[in-house]
């Protein structure tokens, strides 16, 4: 077994005192204009008494806001009277992507949810990775990570969770789905599950829960409210808060297979032909990507593989070879 080196991040909050604490994870950024300086990552600790310990993370991808939105308006908002337990906020987990509003890292091009377990002494990113890995994920007993679908894709509001081997865990993971009361709530396959945070707190036995909230590198009145009824209600799921979880209509949606995928085989001008939430049909035409360099060529035809609804859409009005076009997600009940 290899044994890790220690982590170069250093928290300013005690995970174990109780109140409210808003601090920083600080990690040594040795580099041209600061020898030695810090990325300096937003935390908030909200500790009350023994009970459970949520995680709450957002900002995983820079360019997704209603994580961010909705978290730090939590950590600013709920007071140590209302937990029982412990919650831990990280609205803005990849900082330095964050702030450059972009879904890598500028430092060093890290995705940071392709980039767990991480490595102590590795990038920028894998040091962020890693801390979550080996020092955060152990204290929580359940963990939201949010996500949207950032600048170049669009998503149905879901929250969702993944098929697991461990059926227990799993009817967790679901529980906490359906408490968070998205208008959809997907079972969602991952088309790269490897160096996710999500497998890594699966693998865990985590009460693990994810979501994508719209996208387009925006965030709007109705997905923030969703993502903020949606926290809530975790907390008030796991024990953490009182209350009653306000419920609301959801569509359980499900990708069953890589059939759901629909990847750009040209370059070109979109047409969408159907928009999220439209019922599609196995066989018929989802989006249409024109060539752009000469009149008179027919277009790239994106035609749905099973029957379902459009769950998620190419973003940009431009698509390249190989961009994920759409993906149609079938009608469970
Ligand atoms: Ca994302």
């Amino acid at each position: 077994m290899t044994i890790l080196p220690p982590s170069p991040v250093a928290p300013t909050v005690d995970f174990d005192a109780d109140g409210v604490q808003h601090g920083f994870l600080r990690l040594p950024h040795s580099r041209d204009d600061s020898a030695w300086g810090s990325v300096m990552i937003p935390i908030a600790v909200i500790r009350r008494g023994r009970g459970p310990t949520a995680l709450l993370t957002g900002g995983n991808h820079g360019d997704e806001y209603e994580g961010p939105v909705a978290l730090f308006d939590l950590a600013r908002n709920l007071r140590a009277e209302e937990v029982n337990g412990r919650v831990i906020i990280v609205p803005a987990l990849n900082y330095p992507a964050f702030v450059a509003g972009t879904r890598t890292s500028p430092i060093d091009r890290g995705n940071l949810n392709r980039s767990f377990p991480g490595r102590p002494n590795g990038s920028i990113t894998e040091k962020i990775a890693d801390y979550v890995t080996r020092h955060l994920l152990p204290l929580a007993d359940i963990v939201l990570d949010f996500h949207s679908g950032g600048r170049t894709l669009e998503f149905l509001p879901y929250a969702a969770a993944h098929d697991l081997d461990d059926k227990k865990q799993e009817e967790a993971c679901f529980a906490a789905v359906a408490a968070f009361a998205a208008p959809y709530s997907m079972r969602m396959r991952e088309i790269d599950a490897v160096g996710m945070l999500d497998t890594t707190a699966e693998s865990m036995g985590k009460t693990f829960m994810t979501t994508e909230l719209a996208g387009g590198g925006t965030a709007t009145a109705r997905s923030v409210a969703i993502a903020k009824r949606g926290v809530r209600n975790v907390l008030k799921h796991a024990g953490i808060c009182a209350g009653d979880i306000e419920r609301g209509p959801t569509q359980w949606l499900d990708m069953p297979s890589d059939d759901c995928f629909s990847f750009s085989f040209e370059d070109g001008l979109v047409e969408q032909v159907k928009d999220l939430g439209d019922p599609v049909r196995k066989g018929e035409i989802v989006a249409l990507v024109h060539p752009v360099r000469q009149t008179g060529r027919a277009p790239f035809e994106h035609r749905a593989a099973l029957d379902g609804v459009v769950a998620a859409r190419h973003f940009p009005g431009l698509i390249k070879t190989g961009d994920c076009m759409a993906v149609i997600a079938t009608v469970g009940n």
